[in-house]
């Protein structure tokens, strides 16, 4: 029929800009979220294996079934084309991907052409010491590093496999390269509560940002039962209460964190309560697995492959950006966690270094 036309553009599907314009309008989702930040998750394997996160014998994917850095470059690129500015790296651990810099390196060019505002990374802060100056060169300003506590023992015990002097020599090179550094730390009851201040105080001195992670329902990780590691963000706020005085802060990221400052120190405290508060209405993100799965929403199931349309076409990009657009078309309006009621609803299969954290 030739004339049938688009809704959004409105053009004639046989005008030359026809197509221009479907490809370069940015992506925009059923809820008129715009989507403009992407996590990747670039490795499902890792050097550590956090009891909250991994059993202690996983099973990692063949090789094959990876998105080569060629591929990742491919897949990012594409998204920043479509209109995403911001790009965060994850995994597994980012860092023991063989070659990552070479992708980090890649992706520089966005950040030289101002489509991409910020290129930045999720990391154990083990391979840091090696990676800092690197990433800096790359164009990476800041970095999230997740460490629960700083207690030697208790770091061995709750990564399995992590040694707490790697990471803090990771964090110390992260600094002297100029990396701002953003401390995460899972809130597990019985585990960290005491270590609250120290945690916070540490934070200060180094002048590094920390935010509080409630544990969330990802994956089979063993013999860890979730609702007794489960402590509540509310909790955790009702104990800087007793220590501190705490004022609420308007500030939202676009994510799902929440802001308080501390009068005392002056520190500006994240909160991220994907389950006792949802944040689904100003969600702008979509995660793309290793194996190019992307996901849409964190807490749900459905997901759409990349990959193969972009092995299918190893030369033009029009498919890939036709899936991406026809997988935005059903990014839910939000998900369905639920620890109500002291059982685990909501439950999902993945782990989280499988979507990326
Ligand atoms: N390996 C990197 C790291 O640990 O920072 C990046 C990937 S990791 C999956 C990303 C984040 O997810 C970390 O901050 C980790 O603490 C968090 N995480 C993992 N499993 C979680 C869970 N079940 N609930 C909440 N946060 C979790
Ligand atoms: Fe590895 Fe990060 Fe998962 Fe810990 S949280 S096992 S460091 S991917």
């Amino acid at each position: 029929m030739g004339q049938s036309q688009c809704t959004a553009f409105p053009l004639p599907q046989d005008h030359p800009r026809f197509t221009y314009a479907v490809m370069t309008a940015p992506l925009i989702d059923p809820f008129a979220r715009a989507i403009t930040y992407l996590r990747v998750s670039v490795t499902d394997r890792c050097d550590f294996r956090c009891v909250y996160c991994m059993s202690e014998n996983m099973t990692f994917l063949p090789k094959k079934e990876l998105l080569t850095l060629e591929e990742l470059d491919r897949m990012c690129s594409t998204f920043v084309r479509l209109g995403v500015e911001k790009l965060r790296i994850t995994g597994g651990e980012p860092l023991v991907r063989r070659d990552i810099m070479t992708f980090f390196r890649s992706m520089t060019r966005h950040l030289d052409s101002g489509a991409l505002k910020e290129l930045t990374l999720t990391t154990n802060g083990s391979q840091l010491e090696r990676f800092a100056d690197q990433l800096f060169d790359a164009g990476v300003r800041r970095v999230n590093i997740s460490l629960d506590t700083l207690d030697d023992q208790k770091f061995a015990d709750i990564t399995r496999w992590g040694r707490l002097p790697q990471v803090i020599r990771g964090i110390d090179a992260a600094q002297k390269a100029g990396l701002r550094i953003k401390i995460n730390a899972v809130a597990l009851k019985g585990f960290n509560e005491a270590e609250l201040p120290r945690i916070t105080e540490w934070c200060a001195e180094r002048d590094m940002d920390l935010t509080w992670i409630e544990v969330m329902p990802m994956g089979d990780i063993g013999n860890e039962d979730r609702l007794d590691q489960y402590w509540s963000l509310k909790d955790v706020r009702a104990e800087y209460e007793n220590h501190y005085t705490v004022t609420d802060l308007a500030e939202r990221s676009g994510g799902p964190a929440r802001y308080v400052r501390l009068e005392e120190t002056g520190q500006k405290i994240g909160f991220i309560t994907p389950l006792t508060h949802n944040f689904c209405e100003s969600c702008n993100r979509v995660r793309l697995t290793c194996t190019g799965e992307l996901y849409m929403c964190l807490g749900q199931e459905d997901m759409a492959d990349l990959r193969a349309p972009l092995r299918a076409h190893p030369t033009s990009e029009v498919p890939l950006e036709e899936a991406i657009r026809a997988a935005i078309e059903h990014k839910p309006k939000g998900h369905d966690f639920d620890y109500s009621r002291q059982t685990v609803d909501g439950r999902m299969s993945r782990h989280m270094s499988h979507t990326g954290g």
